[in-house]
């Protein structure tokens, strides 16, 4: 899909030009180890697909040194041999080279001083570009999440991305009545946290059995609106349960697998999810930091309610955030499970101006959903 930006006009680029100012200034400021804050980011992004007249992700040296000679405070930027200048080994890298947008930021970024020596400049770029800084919206939302960084990739070239669209009539019926997934969701304690993406509940209550691998559950985590949609239809919520492979951590010649059962949601004034009710009077709206600031929830978590009676999609997909990692087991509820009109406020309010998490379809690219529910039989 090409972009569809506009050309800027000469009173847009006047006023570009005085934010590009600010914006080298303060890169120029920043210390070695600082993250770039998003309107930074933003602006470089901006700068980048205006350069990019291919639309491929990529600039060309003309088109930069063209920049450059009309941005004489970038210019000295990148000729700088101080803090604020790129390191040589990068610079002589991707001279001659077309440059993508997350080694233009580091172009422009200071040298992260822990990873001087490394001479590619990529261990440099990863501290520059957390993996915190992906979003849902605008230059760090879903339709740049390759360029943000090498490790996210998949993002744009993966075969098996999640989330999809199911179409019913074109899945393919089980001939296991039962299908190859069971769950064994029980009782257990969980910490919550709001880490800015999502509100995400650590939980070690059960496991849930695919193909065969026995995978235990993690965590469980919110999308709003929906990310899977099924012909089309996006719900209001989405319920990702997070499972993976024990001991995979331990065992180096074994990676860790993960499968992901996906729960719908639909807004119901008539009846309450009881599973919803017992943690969403604890929705943290801080956003943590990290997971030592999960708080514990004041009672244990119940998930024996989920069940796969009702019907399940099957496919295999990716992690539907950055760095999209494919290889997972997903399996998608087929019927949505109430939730009340207020409880879905709750949720929106937590999650604060974020307000929608989710990352739009992507292609099957000939993958074949399976169909199963036991009301064949
Ligand atoms: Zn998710």
């Amino acid at each position: 899909m090409g972009c569809t930006q506009s050309k800027h006009d000469a009173s847009e680029d006047a006023s570009n030009g005085t934010m590009l100012q600010a914006v080298l200034g303060h890169l120029g400021q920043l210390d070695g180890d600082a993250k770039l804050d998003h309107t930074t980011m933003s602006i470089v992004y901006d700068i980048f697909k205006d350069m990019d007249k291919d639309s491929d992700g990529t600039v060309d040296k003309s088109e930069f040194e063209k920049f450059l000679s009309t941005h004489p405070a970038a210019k000295t930027l990148w000729e700088g041999e101080g803090k604020a200048s790129m390191s040589r080994s990068l610079k002589d890298a991707i001279a001659d080279e077309r440059l993508s947008f997350y080694e233009l930021v580091a172009a422009f970024a200071p040298e992260a001083p822990h990873h001087a020596g490394d001479a590619s400049g990529i261990g440099g770029l990863e501290s520059l570009i957390s993996d915190a800084a992906w979003g849902y919206r605008g230059y760090n939302g879903p339709e740049n999440w390759a360029l943000l960084s090498p490790k996210n990739k998949l993002a744009a070239t993966g075969k098996e991305q999640c989330p999809v669209d199911i179409l019913p009539s074109t899945c393919v019926p089980c001939p296991a009545v039962d299908g190859d997934a069971s769950l064994a969701y029980g009782v257990g304690p969980g910490t919550i946290l709001n880490n800015g993406h999502t509100i995400q509940v650590n939980w070690k209550g059960g496991s849930m059995s695919v193909g065969g691998t026995t995978f235990e559950a993690a965590q469980f985590h919110f999308h709003t609106a929906s990310e899977t949609t099924i012909r089309g239809m996006q719900y209001p919520l989405e319920m990702h349960v997070v499972h993976v492979t024990p001991g995979a951590n331990e065992r180096v010649s074994e990676p860790m697998r993960i499968a992901v059962l996906a729960v719908l949601f639909e807004t119901r004034t008539d009846v309450e999810e009881v599973f919803l009710s017992q943690f969403f009077d604890q929705l943290p709206s801080h956003v943590a930091h990290d997971q030592d600031d999960a708080e514990t929830l004041t009672r244990p978590v119940d998930l024996s309610s989920i069940s796969l009676d009702g019907g399940y999609y099957r496919l295999r997909g990716s992690l539907t955030t950055p760095p999209c990692t494919e290889g997972l087991e997903w399996s998608v509820l087929a019927s949505p499970l109430p939730i009340l009109p207020a409880q879905l406020e709750t949720f929106r309010k937590a999650l604060g101006k974020t307000v929608r998490n989710f990352r739009p379809t992507q292609p099957l690219n000939g993958r074949s959903i399976t169909w199963v529910c036991a009301c064949q039989a």
